[in-house]
């Protein structure tokens, strides 16, 4: 069937990602959208569920605005050379959406049930939260076969437990991973990690004794981004590796629309080149997590979602392209 508005002049323009970036329906990356998992590489997800947030709300309407934001980018990464979109078949899948988002624990199944079908046929799952309590259910998919590695960047360890009656929220997500052997701490780094805290003491208790390596905002800072970057690849190893990208990792000036800011965090040049400095690393999954419009300025923080989540791609596609497309 002709398109009803077919590109007449400039039929590279056929293409969505070759369009002018402000028109047409946006999806992640202007990437075409499918739920067909059959000719899928990577499938880009949004989570819209906030139902585990501690304070302020508003994570659920992330990946909208993040799609919106993330037409502004272009298909190539003119730091490192990589143009995902040409070596794999890179789609939106559209939303986990939840059908009883009332229901905290019925909503996280929902969404491990989602995430098992995308797993179990091959796809590599990149998400956009929601809050950081849906990383629990992906890795009960992704590491499904065993316990990964992680590559945490964060201004919270999220290893907490009970929080007012419920032993599910946003700051607890890794301490039931590891209890549930999704994760191997000891191939687990936390980056980015800071604030004030409401009890004396290691805010990271079980970060700490669980084995995970925890690198505190202060000595990132100290030693630097090459540091982190050395620290991750080091700890990670070669094995399997999920990467989960909170926002407010990053400091408050770069990304204000977030639930629980955090003063003092990353400069977004940092965290761009810690994520890229993880080329190379064997990338099974990966989120960007905690992105609240209603509490953004002018877009900001989803523009700066959505650029994390461009260089997160590029490493998880060149692992897939390592693994074998
Ligand atoms: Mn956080
Ligand atoms: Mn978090």
């Amino acid at each position: 069937m002709d398109a009803l508005k077919p590109a007449r002049n400039y039929p590279i323009m056929s293409n969505p990602q070759a369009q002018p970036r402000y028109v047409g329906i946006p999806t992640f990356f202007r990437a075409p959208h499918t739920q067909d998992l059959s000719a899928v590489d990577i499938g880009l997800i949004g989570v819209p569920f906030d139902g585990g947030v501690t304070n302020r709300p508003g994570a659920r309407h992330g990946p909208r605005e993040v799609r919106n934001q993330s037409s502004l980018l272009r298909p190539i990464n003119t730091a490192t050379g990589a143009q995902p979109f040409g070596d794999l078949r890179i789609r939106d899948l559209g939303d986990c959406w939840i059908e009883d988002p009332y229901s905290l624990a019925g909503a996280l199944s929902e969404i491990e049930a989602f995430y098992r079908q995308v797993v179990a046929a091959g796809v590599t799952p990149v998400t956009v939260g929601g809050d950081h309590s849906i990383a629990w259910p992906i890795l009960r998919a992704v590491a499904a076969g065993g316990p990964v590695g992680m590559m945490h960047i964060d201004a919270h360890g999220d290893t907490g437990d009970d929080y007012m009656g419920s032993r599910i929220h946003h700051g607890t997500p890794f301490r039931r991973a590891v209890e549930d052997g999704l994760l191997d701490p000891t191939r687990v780094i936390q980056i980015g990690l800071r604030g004030t805290s409401t009890v004396p003491g290691s805010l990271w208790e079980f970060s700490d004794s669980s084995g995970m390596r925890v690198m505190p905002m202060d000595e990132l800072h100290d030693r630097g981004w090459r540091w982190a970057v050395e620290e991750a690849r080091r700890v990670v190893g070669a094995g399997p590796c999920y990467l989960s990208f909170d926002i407010d990792s990053l400091d408050p000036a770069w990304a204000p629309g977030t639930g629980t800011p955090e003063a003092g965090g990353l400069s977004m040049i940092e965290a761009q080149r810690i994520v890229r400095g993880l080329m190379g690393l064997d990338i099974v999954g990966a989120d960007v997590v905690e992105v609240s419009p209603p509490f953004d300025v002018g877009g900001l923080t989803a523009f700066h979602g959505a650029s994390m989540l461009f260089e997160i791609l590029c490493v998880a596609a060149a692992a897939r392209v390592a693994r074998g497309g």
